[in-house]
Formats: C-alpha cells, sequence, structure tokens
C-alpha cells in the first residue's frame, strides 16, 4: 500500500499532553485507509524530519454536544493506553 506516515516524537516529560516516544499516523494515497501504525517496513520513500517547537491546541467550544459532554477521563485514559 502507498500513502504517507506522520508522525512526532514527545519526550517522556510531556506524555499526558501526547503519547511519550514516537506516535505515528498512516494515511492511504487514496484516503480510503489510515489510522495509527503499530509496525512498518518502507519499500521506498522520503523522508523528512524537523524540530516542532510549538504545539496549538484547539477546541470545538462553538459544539454544544462537546460543551456539555460528560466526559469519563479513566475510560478515555484506559482507551488510550490500549490504543497507543
Ligand atoms: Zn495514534
Amino acid at each position: 500500500i502507498s500513502g504517507t506516515i506522520v508522525g512526532i516524537w514527545t519526550p517522556e516529560m510531556f506524555h499526558g499532553v501526547s503519547v511519550a516516544g514516537y506516535h505515528l499516523h498512516f494515511i492511504s494515497d487514496d484516503l480510503s485507509f489510515g489510522g495509527h501504525v503499530m509496525d512498518f517496513i518502507i519499500d521506498n520513500g522520503i523522508v523528512e524530519i524537523g524540530p516542532v517547537d510549538q504545539l496549538d491546541q484547539r477546541f470545538p467550544v462553538q459544539d454544544r454536544q462537546y460543551l456539555f459532554a460528560k466526559f469519563n477521563v479513566d475510560e478515555m485514559r484506559e482507551d488510550i493506553t490500549k490504543a497507543e
């Protein structure tokens, strides 16, 4: 399959804001398949690396469902641990 992997490496001290270590996501060229990457082998490709010196986090504050949602933080933490 051909596509693009985008990822970041986060220092341990920022775990929680992001996932500590490498965190990679994939999207296929035809945009029909993608998600979190657990492992991969590259036949050929281009690797680009650069520093990230800022994080811009936005929230959907115009969305009433988001504003009044009852989040179960423990369940969310468990789901993230399983997925990542
Ligand atoms: Zn992920």
